[in-house]
C-alpha cells in the first residue's frame, strides 16, 4: 500500500511522473473521448488556468475577507440569470457542479413544501430519463422518487403519465433540457403548466443545455422553450463546467423567486465560534473555479458561445450523417442539441461488440443500456476527429459483421 514517502521528492521528478502517468489514459486532447471533458482550444485553456491560478489561494466561503470573489460570483450568477431569462427578483447560487445544483434545488423545494404545505413525507415525479443525481439527492434528503417512462417514440417526458403519479405528498416535477441519454428536450411548457396547476415546484435540469441551447437558438436551431420564460418554472440547474467551458467545479442553481432562498440557507450558531451561514453543501470553496468561470464568460462573450454552438452542431450533423451511412448502424432520433446515441439496425451487428472494437482502437466510448447503443456528448474538439472516427467505425462494423458471419462471438474486452 502506498505511503507518504520518507523524504520529499523533487518537483521535476514528480512532474515527469504525472505526465507519464497519463500514458494509461484515453486522450482527451486528440478528441478520442466521447464524454467527460469540454475542450475548445489552448487559448481558452490558458484563460481558464490563468484565472484559476489568479485566485489559487482565495476561499470562496470567506466573502468578507475576499469581497472580490463575491463580486465575481455575483456577476457570474447574473450572467446566468440573464441568459436564462429570469425575471426581476430572481436569485442564484454558484455550486461545485450539476449534482450540487440539483441537490440544492431539491433541498430548497423540500423545505419550502414542509414550511408552506406541511408535507413531511415528500415525493417527486420525474421522467425516467432524468439524471441519476436526482435519486442520489433524494436519497440524502428523504424524498421518494417516482420515475415515469417517457413517450416511446421520441424519448420525451410524458406529462399525462406524470400527472397520474402526482399525489398529495408530491412536491416537485422535473423536466430536462435536454435529457442526458437521448439529448432531447422534455416538454417543459406542459410539465411547468401541470406544476403550476397543482401548486408544485418545477425544476428544469439544464445542466447540459443551459450554456449552449440559448446560443444554438440564436444561430437558428429550433430549440424548445425551457428557461424562466416558461411560466411555472421554479428553479434551473445549468452547468458552467460543461458547455459554459469553465474549469471544473462550476455550476449554477437559479431560482425564479429570490424569496425562496430562505428555504435554502443553512444557519447555525450553537457552538463557541459564533454564527455559520452557508447557501451550499460546501464549506471551503475554491475561488479559482469562480474566477475561471467569470473569466471564460467574459473571454468568449455571446459571440464566442455562438461560435462554439455552431462548431458543435455542425460536428454532430457530420457524425450523424456518417454513422447513418454505415450499413448496420442507425442514429436514434430525435436529438436536439449536442448529445446523441446510435444503435444496431441489423441483427448481425452486436452494438456492444462495435463499442469494444472502438475501444480497442483507443476511442473512449460511452455506452447506452436501453436500447444497447453508443452514446456521444460532443464538444468542439470532436470537429477534428469526425473523419478518423467514422473510418474506424466503418472498419469495426465490417469486422463485427465478418465475425458474426463466421459464427464467432467476440470477447468483451472492456
Ligand atoms: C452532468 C449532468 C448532471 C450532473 O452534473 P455534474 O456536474 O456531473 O455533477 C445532471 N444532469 C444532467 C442532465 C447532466 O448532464
Amino acid at each position: 500500500m502506498t505511503q507518504i514517502p520518507e523524504t520529499g521528492r523533487s518537483w521535476s521528478a514528480i512532474q515527469g511522473e504525472l505526465e507519464s502517468a497519463k500514458a494509461m489514459d484515453f486522450s482527451w486532447r486528440d478528441g478520442r473521448m466521447a464524454l467527460y471533458y469540454y475542450f475548445l482550444d489552448d487559448e481558452l485553456m490558458q484563460v481558464q488556468k490563468g484565472a484559476y491560478n489568479a485566485y489559487w489561494m482565495e476561499n470562496g466561503m470567506a466573502q468578507r475577507a475576499f469581497p472580490s470573489v463575491k463580486k465575481l460570483e455575483t456577476e457570474v450568477i447574473e450572467m446566468g440569470l440573464n441568459l436564462l431569462q429570469a425575471p426581476a427578483g430572481a436569485a442564484g447560487t454558484f455550486t461545485s457542479g450539476g449534482s450540487e445544483s440539483i441537490f440544492l434545488a431539491l433541498k430548497t423545494a423540500r423545505d419550502w413544501a414542509r414550511a408552506v404545505k406541511g408535507i413531511r413525507s415528500p415525493n417527486m415525479v420525474i421522467p425516467r430519463t432524468a439524471h441519476p443525481t436526482f435519486d442520489r439527492a433524494a436519497h440524502y434528503l428523504g424524498i421518494d422518487v417516482n420515475r415515469v417512462p417517457t413517450t416511446r417514440n421520441d424519448f420525451r417526458a410524458d406529462p399525462a403519465a406524470m400527472a397520474e403519479r402526482i399525489d398529495p405528498n408530491t412536491i416537485l416535477l422535473v423536466g430536462s433540457a435536454p435529457n442526458y441519454p437521448f439529448g432531447v428536450f422534455d416538454p417543459i411548457r406542459d410539465i411547468a403548466a401541470l406544476a403550476a396547476e397543482r401548486g408544485l415546484w418545477m425544476h428544469v435540469d439544464a445542466c447540459v443545455g443551459g450554456f449552449i441551447a440559448p446560443f444554438a437558438r440564436k444561430i437558428g436551431y429550433d430549440i424548445p422553450d425551457f428557461d424562466f420564460s416558461v411560466p411555472g418554472v421554479t428553479s434551473i440547474s445549468a452547468d458552467l463546467h460543461k458547455y459554459g467551458f469553465a474549469a471544473k467545479g462550476a455550476s449554477l442553481m437559479l431560482l425564479r423567486d429570490g424569496a425562496l432562498q430562505k428555504h435554502q440557507i443553512f444557519e447555525f450558531s450553537n457552538w463557541e465560534r459564533g454564527t455559520y451561514i452557508s447557501m451550499t453543501t460546501q464549506g471551503t470553496r475554491p475561488a479559482g473555479a469562480i474566477a475561471a468561470a467569470w473569466a471564460v464568460l467574459n473571454y468568449l462573450g455571446d459571440s464566442g458561445y455562438q461560435r462554439n454552438a455552431r462548431i458543435i452542431m455542425e460536428t454532430k450533423e457530420r457524425l450523424v450523417a456518417g454513422i447513418n451511412a454505415i450499413t448496420g448502424l442507425k442514429v436514434l432520433e430525435p436529438h436536439e442539441l449536442c448529445i446523441f446515441a446510435y444503435t444496431s439496425a441489423d441483427p448481425q451487428i452486436d452494438i456492444m461488440a462495435v463499442a469494444d472494437g472502438m475501444v480497442s482502437r483507443r476511442w473512449f466510448v460511452g455506452r447506452m443500456a436501453e436500447p444497447p447503443g453508443v452514446h456521444l456528448a460532443l464538444n468542439p474538439s470532436h470537429e477534428q476527429t469526425v473523419t478518423p472516427y467514422l473510418e474506424d467505425l466503418k472498419a469495426v462494423v465490417a469486422d463485427v459483421r465478418a465475425r458474426a458471419t463466421k459464427g464467432k462471438t467476440i470477447a468483451n474486452t472492456y
